[in-house]
């Protein structure tokens, strides 16, 4: 089978691969829908994991069974199924702490296109499917599902670890696709205020539809500034980042209120420290958290989550600025994402 890969550190290519076998808890998918996430960038052009070897890149997908082990219960050749990006091993004790995603260690819930081969192929291997997979609602378009891969979890994942509670003041600093979603996840949580930071239109756009009432464009000068003066210099009471880099961190901190919480989902592909400023910190009293967070996996979440479209409480259509078809758009479809020309948000390719 063919397959679109990161081939070595800032090369990618198709390569020619066996089709992958399926153990006896596991499922091979076909894909019907796949995406590229900035995540595949900073993988392949930022090495924010290291060297990986023609190894097949994509973790977004919905897709059609094709195959499942022996002792596979609730899934069968044919079903139409979201795959979600992080397929965490149940049984691992990181699982059984809450932290699925982290299961066997730091990250290792996420398989596809880190420790695997990933969606971006003609057939794909799905570990644990009975835990991992989950039906596509008929009423839900596959490209709309693919959301429900990685953006949708994410993105929300980021409203969830900032506990955002009704009325709350928040701040969602880049407002890509995933910086979106936590827009969206900041208002169905009921936020009150909700700030986004960004600068392209289209997202400025987007963001509005999903809830923000502030938009700061942070290329008009310093985010905590333009924040501090819009709240009567008393900040916000969570920070989400969803794009940046470290010193993203700096601005969270001097807008951030005593008690508050910074939840960061942005990918850091590189750099080694961020700065955490003592005053802003409360001169490490402040009862200020920081958390980080890869989005959970697994079935359950996907069937939740997917509630939202089925039932008409969450809208993804404005996210898909650009759609292709055929396997082979793959490779026009990542280059958009590693460009992020002005009109963008997020690629779909249909297959
Ligand atoms: P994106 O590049 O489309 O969006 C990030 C946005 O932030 C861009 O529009 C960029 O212009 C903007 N930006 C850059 N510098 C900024 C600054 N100083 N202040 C405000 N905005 C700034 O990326 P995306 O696809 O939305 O993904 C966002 C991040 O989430 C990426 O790092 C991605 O790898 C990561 N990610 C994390 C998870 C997870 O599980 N935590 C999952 C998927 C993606
Ligand atoms: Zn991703």
């Amino acid at each position: 089978m063919k397959g679109f890969a990161m081939l070595k550190l800032n090369n990618v290519g198709w390569v020619e691969k066996e089709a992958p076998k399926a153990g006896p808890v596991d499922a091979i998918v076909r894909p019907l829908a796949i995406s590229p996430c900035t995540s595949d960038i900073h993988t392949v052009w930022e090495g924010a994991i290291g060297e990986r070897t023609d190894m097949i890149l994509g973790h977004e997908a919905v897709g059609e069974v094709v195959e499942v082990g022996s002792l596979v219960k609730d899934f069968k050749p044919g079903d139409r199924v979201i795959v979600p990006a992080i397929t965490p091993d149940w049984e691992a004790v990181e699982s059984q702490m809450g932290f699925s995603q982290h299961s066997g260690g730091m990250l290792s819930g996420w398989k596809f296109s880190n420790y695997k081969d990933g969606t971006f192929a003609e057939l794909f291997h799905v570990n644990q499917a009975d835990g991992n997979l989950a039906i596509l609602p008929d009423n839900i378009g596959i490209e709309e599902a693919v959301m429900l891969s990685d953006m949708v979890p994410t993105g929300l994942h980021g409203a969830d670890n900032a506990e955002v509670a009704y009325g709350e003041t928040v701040a969602v600093i880049g407002i890509g696709p995933v910086g979106l979603m936590a827009v969206a996840g900041a208002n169905l949580r009921g936020a009150g205020r909700i700030f986004a930071v960004g600068s392209r239109q289209v997202c400025v756009d987007a963001a509005k539809f999903y809830g923000a009432t502030d938009i700061v464009n942070y290329k008009d000068g310093s985010i905590a500034q333009q924040i501090k003066e819009a709240t009567n210099g008393k900040g916000v009471d969570k920070v989400i980042i969803a794009g940046g880099d470290l010193e993203t961190f700096e601005e969270a901190i001097d807008i951030i209120r005593p008690g508050g919480i910074i939840s960061n989902i942005n990918y850091l592909g590189s750099g080694d420290y961020f700065k955490v400023s003592r005053l802003g910190w409360g001169c490490g009293m402040g009862h200020i958290r920081i958390i980080g967070g890869l989005m959970p996996g697994g079935r359950k979440n996907m069937e939740y989550l997917s509630n939202l479209l089925k039932y008409k409480k969450l809208d993804v259509s404005p996210l898909l600025t650009h759609k292709f078809d055929g396997l082979d758009k793959i490779e026009p479809a990542l280059m958009l994402m590693k460009d992020k020309p002005r009109d963008l948000i997020k690629p779909v390719v249909r297959i």
